[in-house]
């Protein structure tokens, strides 16, 4: 009997351009689908028109192409499927799995930021406010191994409230759609940041609940700025230069501890690319985060 073959992808949201960051996520999960002679997805998650533009998703790929990561097959956009999340959703209700939710900030507040429980019970008083709607998560000694991370634990419920699937102004919520198109798009293997760490549980029982497999997790630990904080576009983190890909790359490999020759960091982008996927190695991911400064520049 074969296996099932490897299906990995990159699942940006486009609240802005490709960083370094996300490159460096994009790389591992490419490198390790290709390495194991896998296919590579790429799906933009555009799910909250607020805060994302189609802009940001075009310039997104544009990036992934300047850096030769192409992807196999389509890219999917999250935005065409809303139905077939919310089908999801109303199924995942029909089931007892998931519930209307209908509590303000305020009252949430008012319970320590945690949900009351009471609409658990089908007792949510909407009288006509906007409702989400939340998953019910079962109360569990969450255990799982992380290809990275190692192994890894979380108390669910203790830890996690219920999450919103579908949100209160009618947009499908990431924790739902990550999980429906992960089942749908057969992904094996999840290669993503370590930010994400916490909510692989949760996603574990919304899959469970949807009758999907979970595939196996490896988290990468997230790449900071000088400031010790994470680079994102909250945190003002820089567009990558395109003009550079080969460099990008080379940076990219040596925070994931690949230890790229100094010589292949003026090389261009394909040079860079055939190198990692002759010697990429998953184990020598470091398991801490690692500053993005000059430690990763070919003079430094
Ligand atoms: N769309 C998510 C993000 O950009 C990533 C989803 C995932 O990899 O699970 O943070």
């Amino acid at each position: 009997m074969t296996s099932p073959s490897y299906r990995g992808r990159f699942a940006p949201s486009p609240t802005g351009p490709l960083h370094f960051g996300s490159l460096v996520t994009a790389l591992a999960s490419y490198l390790e689908a290709k390495t194991r002679q896998g296919q590579w997805l790429v799906r933009i998650e555009d799910l909250d028109p607020l805060r994302e533009s189609p802009q940001a998703a075009d310039l997104i790929r544009l990036s992934l192409d300047t850096h030769r990561l192409f992807p196999d097959g389509n890219v999917r956009w999250q935005s065409s499927r809303l139905e077939v999340y919310r089908h999801h959703a109303e199924q995942l209700v029909g089931q007892g799995r998931a519930y209307y939710c209908a509590c303000s900030r305020k009252e949430l507040a008012a319970n320590g930021g945690r949900h009351p429980g009471r609409c658990r019970e089908g007792g949510s008083r909407t009288h006509g406010r906007p409702i989400a709607i939340r998953f019910a998560l079962q109360d569990e000694d969450a255990y799982w191994q992380d290809r990275i991370l190692g192994e890894q634990h979380q108390l669910v419920r203790a830890e996690v409230d219920d999450p919103v699937i579908i949100r209160k102004e009618g947009f499908v919520a990431y924790q739902l759609a990550v999980v429906v198109d992960d089942i749908d798009q057969g992904i094996t293997e999840v290669v993503r940041g370590s930010d994400l760490l916490e909510t692989t549980a949760q996603q574990r029982q919304i899959c469970l609940a949807l009758g999907g497999t979970p595939p196996a997790w490896a988290h990468i630990p997230v790449v900071l700025n000088n400031q010790g904080q994470k680079l994102s576009k909250q945190n003002h983190a820089p567009a990558l230069d395109d003009r550079q890909p080969g460099l990008n790359l080379w940076r990219a490999l040596n925070i994931l501890g690949q230890q790229p020759p100094t010589a292949l960091a003026t090389a261009d982008p394909q040079t860079v690319l055939d190198w990692a996927l002759e010697n990429w190695s998953m184990t020598d991911i470091p398991q801490r985060s690692t500053c993005d400064t000059a430690a990763v520049s070919p003079e430094g």
